[in-house]
């Protein structure tokens, strides 16, 4: 099917066989690895094949209950808070090292679970898991409060704490990478932390954990839940002894756990959550830089990332040409086998994903849009989607409006900047934008205008450690990484004690 001819065929290929062993499967309590309290547990699937990785130890209330216990534990009387900052950050030092040191190991074990190119995620993703750990590590001994000057006699300080125990869930998309932009800040500030992983993907952050162990994390600092969203994600989101909540994933489960972080105990939360940001192509941009960072913006990770540019807008003037090269440039786009040199696309998560995304592509040819390229499955095994292009896309357009979460790129035109602006905004996401000009006014103007947590101007997915990142509107609450995310993790504390000889005032 389909209307192209794509440069691989790995897919239908023998799949190759990841040079890693899965060593641990169980939940991570208290510095062991323990089964669930049920005894039941869950596989973690090929998405190349949807053949059974292993079988993973299933996490729900009562193991929550245990996690939370020993994070509590470890938080009131353990040694990490009370540690001095330079002992953590040491350990926070080590880990990073390590992780750096098994960069193979922990690639493949990514590849395996979710997909993505193995050279992606030993290139990009985990030097920048490593360089995440170094930057908090660099912040554990800066964080203090202030002296206050008051309207009296007295000597007022703030005192910056950890908040105690933090409830964490992160997605399948960026597994070991959201684990990281989790824990870090946290750790750094002094918390202990109940991490719960998609159940997608739940072996990168098992692995990574231990090696956080090994670099002399106390039991129960760090305690990691495999499982599933409305059993062990609730309960961490519900739970009165859980004193902080960050979630990442879609709109919808944010509204879920910001309720059950409500009702249940007023817990602090930040969110994470989806977007449909736009990618905007002015009349003297580069076009065919324009064309490779909009590819990239939007295939990169097989189109899961929650900032993809997933409304490509192009002034009319040049328009046909941008067209033309983004479908070509999909065309040459390497489908096929994660773990092949060279491969650009893998297959999508899981089933759900890939027949969702099918879904968008029937029905953005039925609403009338333009299939430049795609529009089928990749091979005829996997979860792998052909990279698809549609031009002529209208605002009110199911694809132009939901979050696809694949590869399928949506180009509309525009015919000036106050109409794109209106266009852009005319969300409720507010994630990230991309915008291509070389006017520096036209580039002020729109990063100013535009209502969305990240602006790239001539470049896209641009991610540091130090760069904050997170959503206006129904796109998430609170900013993390950079210096930002430590308010995350950190209250405020003030101490005020009488001056008791004013007369040296
Ligand atoms: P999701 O929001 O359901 O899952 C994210 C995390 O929340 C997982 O760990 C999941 O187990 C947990 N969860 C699910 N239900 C929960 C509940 N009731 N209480 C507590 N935790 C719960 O997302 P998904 O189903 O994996 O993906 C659905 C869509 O979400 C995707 O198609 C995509 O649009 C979006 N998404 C966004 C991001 C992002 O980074 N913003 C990441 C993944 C998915």
């Amino acid at each position: 099917g389909g209307l192209s001819k794509f440069s691989t065929a790995a897919a239908t290929e023998v799949p190759i066989k990841p040079a890693v062993r899965v060593e641990h499967t169980q939940l991570l309590i208290d510095g062991k690895f323990v089964n669930s309290a049920s005894g039941k547990t869950f596989p973690t699937l090929d998405p190349r094949t949807g053949e059974v990785i292993a079988h993973i130890a299933e996490g729900d209330h009562e193991d929550v209950d245990r996690a939370v216990g020993v994070a509590r534990k470890a938080f009131d009387h353990g040694p990490w808070p009370k540690m001095t900052a330079y002992e953590r950050q040491k350990v926070l030092l080590r880990a990073a090292d390590l992780i750096e040191k098994h960069t193979d190991e922990i690639a493949a074990l990514e590849t395996w679970d979710t997909g993505k190119p193995y050279e992606q995620v030993a290139k990009i993703e985990v030097p920048i898991v490593v360089r995440l750990f170094r930057y908090y590590a660099g912040w554990a001994d800066k964080i203090h409060g202030l002296t206050v000057p008051a309207d009296g006699p007295y000597t007022v300080q703030t005192l910056h704490e950890p908040i105690g125990v933090a409830g964490q869930i992160i997605p399948w998309n960026f597994p070991l990478l959201m684990f990281t932009w989790k824990i870090c800040p946290a750790l750094a500030c002094g918390n202990t932390v109940v991490i719960k992983t998609a159940e997608q993907t739940p072996l990168s952050a098992i692995y990574a954990s231990k090696l956080l162990h090994e670099a002399g994390l106390p039991p129960g600092v760090l305690n990691v839940i495999s499982g599933f969203g409305p059993t062990a994600g609730a309960a961490i989101a519900s739970h009165m002894n859980v004193d902080k909540l960050a979630f990442t994933g879609s709109t919808d489960t944010g509204k879920i756990v910001l309720e059950l972080a409500a009702k249940s105990n007023l817990k602090p939360v930040t969110l994470e959550l989806g977007g449909k940001s736009p990618f905007i192509v002015c009349d003297d941009a580069d076009v065919d830089e324009a064309v490779e960072q909009a590819h990239f913006a939007l295939f990169f990770n097989q189109g899961q990332c929650c900032c993809a540019g997933s409304r490509t807008f192009v002034h009319e003037r040049v328009y046909d040409e941008f067209v033309e090269k983004a479908r070509a440039r999909a065309l040459k786009r390497a489908v096929g086998d994660p773990f092949k040199v060279g491969i650009e696309q893998g297959p999508q998560i899981d089933s759900e994903q890939f027949e969702k995304i099918l879904k968008y592509i029937r029905s953005g040819v039925e609403s009338g849009a333009t299939l430049e390229t795609g529009g089928d499955r990749f091979g005829n095994s996997g979860f792998y989607v052909q990279p698809t292009v549609f031009s002529n896309v209208k605002d009110d357009m199911l694809i132009a409006k939901d979050e696809i979460f694949g590869p399928v790129q949506s180009i509309l035109k525009f015919k000036n900047i106050d109409e794109v602006i209106e266009r852009a905004n005319n969300t409720h996401y507010g994630l990230a934008a991309g915008v291509f000009t070389k006017n520096i006014d036209t580039a002020n103007t729109l990063s100013r205008a535009l209502k969305v947590g990240t602006v790239w101007v001539n470049c896209f997915d641009v991610f540091d450690a130090a760069i904050p990142f997170g959503g206006y509107k129904m796109s998430g609450q609170g900013r993390e990484k950079g210096e930002y995310s430590l308010k995350n993790y950190l209250q405020v504390k003030a101490v005020v004690t009488p001056l008791k000889n004013p007369s040296w005032l």
